[in-house]
């Protein structure tokens, strides 16, 4: 199976309403190169160095979305060109990626990662906080939020990984009904890895994060 092949499956499994986000990190420029020869268009890095260094090498024409966690001192080398930032984790980080987008007049798109595992590990806001940032959305002026995102356990109990995406579908469709009920950029589900994007398809997913079933090649 070639990258191509990979992309080509995943594609038709998860229809036409359904973004793929190839996740590229840890693989280098030739590497990737292959899967933009395929058509893909989308990447996913989650460091900030590792996207610098080789965004460079490669077309200008494709669209990274930052998906790790960020701190907040790394944002002004992104913001200039990166398309989403799925790893909204904190409030802080919400107003410092505010401010760098006003620096440069623009408005950045971002997710809000919402903490659904079971694992300390994993980064995401709770719903308390979540709340907290939407009743005060108006002092955001250079931000789009444009969706949520979460990761699920890592584990191998598909109930517990559905109930959980299952939670956040819940919690977008909430989300979109009273915060965002006219915007139509209010659009993006985030959720599915290699390991479960068809859990996270079947529970409402439009927005996939894969890598290791792309660029590994095992066979
Ligand atoms: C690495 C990563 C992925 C992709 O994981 P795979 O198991 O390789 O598909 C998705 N989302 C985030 C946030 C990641 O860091």
């Amino acid at each position: 199976m070639s990258i191509s092949d990979n992309i080509q499956n995943i594609k038709t499994q998860i229809g036409e309403n359904c973004t793929l986000i190839a996740v590229s990190k840890t693989y280098p420029a030739e590497t990737i190169i292959q899967a933009y020869n395929a058509g893909q268009r989308v990447f996913g890095e989650n460091r900030v160095q590792e996207l610098l260094s080789k965004k460079d090498l490669l077309p200008q024409d494709i669209q990274w979305h930052l998906i790790g966690h960020l701190q907040s001192n790394k944002i002004k080398y992104i913001i200039d060109f990166v398309s989403l930032i799925h790893s909204v984790d904190s409030e802080k980080l919400l107003q410092a990626i505010d401010k760098e987008a006003s620096k440069i007049s623009t408005i950045m798109p971002c997710l809000l990662q919402i903490y659904i595992a079971d694992e300390e590990t994993k980064f995401g806001l709770d719903e308390t906080e979540l709340y907290h940032i939407l009743d005060n959305l108006n002092q955001y002026k250079h931000i789009q939020i444009a969706g949520v995102m979460g990761m699920a356990t890592n584990t191998t109990d598909q109930e517990k990984i559905k109930s959980e995406f299952n939670f956040l579908s819940n919690l977008y469709n909430k989300v979109k009904t009273k915060y965002f009920p006219n915007e139509t950029a209010f659009k993006h589900l985030s959720m599915g890895m290699s390991s479960d994007y068809k859990l996270a398809v079947a529970c409402g997913s439009n927005m996939i994060r894969v890598g290791s079933l792309i660029f590994s090649m095992k066979d």
